[in-house]
């Protein structure tokens, strides 16, 4: 591919006369080439060079993960890959068919809810800049990700490439990533902007919602992706918003996106999720791709001609009924992308499946994994433990494949099997494996006796289950259908704990289950996907070697009856049309509005050691408009283990003219402490932080009055308040 996109930029030697090449010519390069020029100024030159068929040709896809780029100008292809936590496979030019190169295998990162429980922004840069180099290294100049949909509920089959529930969380996590990635010379393409929560009937789904839930839960990290992480490109997703598809729509992309928020970037669609020409042109849509599949399988060869912005917008602007002015601002954001990451000369070369990738992979797996449950000290393993049973079907399958356009080509993936027995075996272990249930539904209560036998003559059982990457589990176009564990786990999972009072439940899955037989294990480890290094990071958490800090980026309901988008026997998805009438009371702000415990809530999650919280402290008790305090807290870790704890700022209105959640996450810090160690924790609160969407006025509105900050180790576990006022 460099090698091609070399001769495309020899090609504009054309622009030059002959003789000049034979007779070591003053170079004379074009200013659209001239890095030394200005990236806007480089635009309207290229802009000014480009035929009417040119502009519309960068405007849409020419094989499933391309743009065609212009040739006769030396200005190269665009291309593109997903996403989000790895580079994928390359594919067939024409076809949903991985093209058997042997040199495309990649890393797998943990999946993007693993990379929030780690509440960590640290982790985030990591992430993105490892990610962004093995996509450099590919020679890919957009990757289609990270997501930041809001986790509204657990079925949702995409929630594991997702960062949670909280608005300030998610924002506050995409940001790094973004970062990371582009510094790389590759454009982070945020989606699925937005409003995208449900895979069923995705491509037809209208959602509708307040305006004030729009603004306060849905669009914060798309705006602070925008805003923040300067991303260079977003993907308009697939469902309606009021009755039009999104990336067609005025009010998302154009008004909100680029207007208000001043998004300098293109919007790419969703592949297939254009439908309309007229609207396309009007709406904010830059580029298309994917029209004519269903996203996943079904293809139609050489319809690029036939897209929405391709022949069906040139016809329109010959005859007048579309404007010049519109097709050069669309022109203008695609040939920013392309300036900013094919043609970027800074850029560097990546590298691929390096050492330091595999050790961020897993560094970031062992910052996200979530300890949930861990009675009577069932971990970390101690030196008692002399045989270990590893039961279930997880243990073994390969995760990082499925799952829809997230699946991966992995060159490597540790399994939690080969990461156990490996860490047991250096400490002279005996590790045995049953499956205990199987994901082709035929659960059979020999597997079950079989597992039983083995656990109940073991000083452990570790049970890795959970979901899998398969339709109606943690997979991209379909959604789940119950909160169950599937394939008879729980029935499994009981048995276990008969057999044996040390049963480890470990899970692998981007969403909550519910958890009937809770009562009956000591410890439950909440591990995500995390990727090629799935073995060795849990592996790492279950020894001790490294002591779990990750804290549950959404919440985990006892029933799916008492999460927002299927309370009061709601029906879900509600035929094609849906209207999340829960409002801005998502998530723990749910869960706190209506009284309902959950079986974990956000924020929740513990250590091999233990953390004390101190008096937190104001710098000051009141605050004017536009003025910000400090708030202090001691935090001192008082077990005998080096730990991490995730210091949680919330803040309550006390009094309000509209319905405010009963608090609001708005700061958190992870404070790494040495046993014994204490360190001063510091957050500043500024006037923003108290501030709510107002629909009337469409604005965002802080109300003067008293305000309660809360410190706090999870959204249900307050160490301490203090109230200020705004004046
Ligand atoms: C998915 C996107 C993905 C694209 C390309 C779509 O079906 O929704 O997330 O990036 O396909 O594979």
């Amino acid at each position: 591919m460099k090698i091609l996109r070399l001769a495309a930029l020899a090609a504009a030697s054309l622009l030059l006369p002959a003789s000049c090449c034979r007779q070591a010519p003053k170079a004379v390069i074009p200013p659209y080439l001239n890095p030394e020029v200005d990236i806007e100024a480089r635009i309207d030159d290229a802009l000014s060079r480009m035929t009417l068929e040119e502009k519309v040709a960068i405007l849409h896809a020419q094989s499933k993960f391309s743009s065609a780029g212009v040739p006769r100008l030396g200005i190269p292809e665009l291309w593109c890959t997903d996403g989000p936590h790895g580079i994928r496979a390359e594919l067939i030019w024409d076809k949903w068919k991985e093209a058997g190169w042997t040199n495309d295998s990649c890393i797998a990162y943990p999946a993007l809810t693993c990379l929030a429980a780690s509440w960590n922004p640290e982790m985030s840069a990591l992430y993105g800049k490892s990610i962004g180099e093995e996509a450099r290294y590919r020679e890919k100049d957009v990757l289609l990700g990270p997501g930041v949909n809001i986790y509204r509920t657990p079925l949702n089959g995409r929630n594991f490439e997702y960062m949670g529930e909280d608005p300030y969380l998610s924002a506050t996590m995409v940001v790094p990533y973004i970062k990371g990635v582009q510094q790389n010379g590759v454009a982070a393409c945020v989606k699925h902007y937005a409003l995208n929560n449900e895979e069923t009937w995705r491509n037809s789904i209208d959602v509708d919602l307040s305006d004030r839930a729009l603004h306060e839960i849905y669009l914060p990290a798309f705006k602070a992706a925008v805003q923040q992480g300067g991303a260079w490109s977003i993907m308009a997703s697939y469902n309606l918003l009021r009755g039009r598809h999104v990336g067609q729509d005025l009010l998302l992309t154009k008004q909100i996106l680029k207007d208000e928020w001043g998004f300098d970037g293109a919007v790419i669609s969703d592949w297939g999720a254009v439908h309309d020409t007229d609207q396309a042109i009007e709406g904010g849509m830059d580029l298309e791709f994917g029209s004519w599949t269903n996203g996943l399988t079904q293809g139609k060869s050489n319809a690029y001609a036939s897209y929405y912005l391709a022949d069906p917008y040139l016809e329109r602007l010959r005859d007048g009924r579309a404007d010049v002015a519109g097709l050069d601002e669309k022109c203008r954001r695609v040939l920013r992308l392309i300036f900013r990451t094919a043609m970027n000369p800074d850029k560097p070369f990546g590298s691929m499946c390096s050492d330091e990738h595999y050790a961020a992979a897993r560094k970031i797996a062992g910052e996200g994994i979530v300890l949930l449950k861990n009675d009577a000290a069932a971990l970390p393993l101690d030196a008692g433990v002399k045989k270990i049973a590893v039961i279930g079907e997880n243990a073994t399958r390969m995760l990082t494949v499925g799952g829809g356009s997230s699946g991966l080509k992995v060159r490597r993936e540790i399994s939690p099997l080969q990461g156990i027995a490996e860490r047991a075996a250096a400490g002279g272990v005996e590790v045995e494996w049953a499956r205990g249930y199987a994901s082709d539904g035929s659960s059979s209560p020999a597997l079950i006796a079989e597992a039983v036998a083995l656990a109940s003559g073991s000083d452990a059982v570790i049970f890795v289950g959970g979901l899998n990457k398969d339709e109606h589990q943690d997979c991209e176009g379909t959604d789940r259908l119950s909160m169950d564990l599937p394939y008879g786990q729980n029935e499994l999972i009981a048995a276990l704990s008969e057999a044996n009072p040390r049963v480890v439940v470990t899970l692998l899955s981007g969403n909550a289950v519910s958890m009937p037989w809770l009562a009956g294990v000591p410890s439950v480890l909440q591990a995500w996907y995390p990727g090629s290094e799935t073995g060795h990071a849990i592996a790492d958490v279950l020894w001790g070697d490294v002591n779990p800090s990750g804290k549950l980026p959404f919440t985990f309901p006892a029933a799916l009856e008492d999460s927002p988008a299927h309370y009061a026997g709601k029906t879900f998805p509600n035929n094609g049309k849906t209207f999340y009438d829960e409002g801005i009371f998502v998530g723990y702000r749910w869960f706190e509005h209506k009284g309902i415990k959950p079986l974990f809530a956000f924020g929740h999650g513990l250590s091999y050691t233990s953390f004390e919280y101190g008096q937190p402290r104001i710098s000051r008790t009141g605050l004017r408009a536009g003025g910000s305090l400090k708030l202090s807290v001691p935090v001192t870790n008082t077990g005998e283990r080096d730990g991490a704890e995730v210091v949680q700022l919330y803040i309550t209105d006390c009094e309000c003219s509209l319905e405010r959640p009963g608090k609001e996450l708005k700061g958190f810090k992870k404070v790494p402490l040495k046993a014994g160690e204490s360190a001063t924790v510091e957050f500043v609160i500024d006037s923003a932080a108290l501030e709510y969407f107002d629909d009337a006025s469409h604005s965002w509105v802080a109300e003067p009055g008293e305000f309660i900050a809360h410190i706090a180790a999870a959204s249900d576990d307050i160490r301490g308040s203090v109230s200020f006022s705004l004046l």
